[in-house]
């Protein structure tokens, strides 16, 4: 009898941990930005980013918790221009404890808009899962008319559950659409149409609650990058120069004066810097500080060996990167080698 007992309490325990993990654990991790913004009156533009908490945006949308069996935990909230190395670590190192060992099915992360592209970049390289990883956020405050938000937030939980989300790496979920880490760009300052995907367009959408794709992302990513963050307190000191016509070389050797291990040129057309910071960049590049060549122009790659002669300086092509996420790699490159050869391999495969 006793036996007959505890075999039906185990049969029972069995059934409601099926049944309630029927539906897939999707883990919300808020970091601030406008979607969690609190503005003066519903139909002011002026607000404050990273006001509300994730519990708050979690209630608002409860029709995700029809898809998901939804929970949420609060890193930081902030605006996302306060974004930093140090906050990123700890985002990356949750992120690959939540899913490898706690055993979520997926990661939301809510994120401001203005360094959403980077974050992403930045995890697409470091989380070791294939599992789903999607960031949102919105361009209107949570308490505006019409706010984009909750929508987005409810997308990308979609977009979370659904099995082809597997392997695609991080992405970002904005406005009905899917965007890759890789080529994620934000393209407008206040439209909530904002985020593009550069020429490859945008990797998939979310519609009535289901993600479609259209494209893989064809760069290695997760479980196939060899950056590993796992054990890093810090990231090595990378800035970025703008470039202008009559550019002052300042910048750049205020960035070699405060040692920093490498410098990224958002330089004119393909690349190009202006004579005077030329010359800066050659010597900073035999001092040992890694230039890497990206460009201000918003479409087109940066060639290699082109107009500059990379092999004769030994500086590197960032080839498809934005500036943003050229410092991106080059911060985690110079975590493995100073080698420019090696670098510049990891901009033809990442
Ligand atoms: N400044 C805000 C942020 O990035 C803008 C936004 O979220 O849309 O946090």
């Amino acid at each position: 009898m006793k036996h007959l007992k505890s075999t039906l309490l185990l049969l029972a325990a069995v059934v409601v941990s099926v049944s309630l993990g029927a539906k897939p654990r999707v883990r919300i991790i808020a970091t601030g930005g406008t979607i969690a913004g609190v503005s003066a009156t519903s139909a002011s533009s002026a607000y404050t980013a990273g006001q509300v908490g994730i519990q708050t945006l979690i209630d608002a949308v409860p029709q995700m918790l029809y898809l998901a069996d939804v929970s949420g935990e609060q890193l930081v909230n902030i605006g996302s221009q306060d974004m930093n190395d140090e906050v990123w670590l700890k985002l990356a190192k949750r992120v690959n404890e939540i899913l490898n060992v706690e055993g979520y099915d997926a990661v939301v992360i809510t994120h401001g808009t203005d360094t959403m592209e980077e974050t992403a970049y930045f995890l697409n390289l470091t989380v070791k899962s294939d599992k789903p990883v999607i960031l949102a956020g919105s361009m209107r405050p949570s308490t505006a008319i019409s706010a984009d938000g909750p929508a987005n937030l409810y997308n990308a939980v979609a977009a979370a559950v659904s099995p082809a989300s597997k392997g695609m790496g991080v992405l970002c979920c904005m406005n009905n659409q899917l965007l890759d880490a890789k080529t994620v760009i934000k393209t407008h300052t206040i439209d909530c149409d904002t985020f593009e995907g550069g020429p490859s367009g945008i990797i998939g959408y979310v519609y009535n609650g289901e993600a479609h794709y259209l494209q893989t992302p064809n760069n290695r990513h997760t479980v196939n990058s060899v950056f590993d963050v796992s054990k890093l307190d810090r990231l090595p000191k990378v800035g970025i120069v703008y470039g202008y016509a009559n550019a002052s070389p300042l910048p750049m050797q205020a960035f070699v004066d405060a040692k920093f291990e490498g410098i990224v040129l958002a330089g004119v057309g393909d690349g190009n810097f202006y004579k005077d910071v030329f010359d800066v960049a050659v010597k900073a590049q035999d001092q040992g500080i890694q230039i890497v060549r990206s460009s201000r122009c918003p479409t087109g790659p940066i060639c290699l060996n082109s107009e500059v002669d990379d092999a004769k300086y030994h500086f590197v092509a960032a080839l498809d990167l934005n500036p943003q996420k050229a410092r991106v790699l080059l911060m985690l490159a110079l975590t493995r080698t100073h080698d420019w050869q090696e670098i510049q391999q990891y901009y033809k495969e990442y």
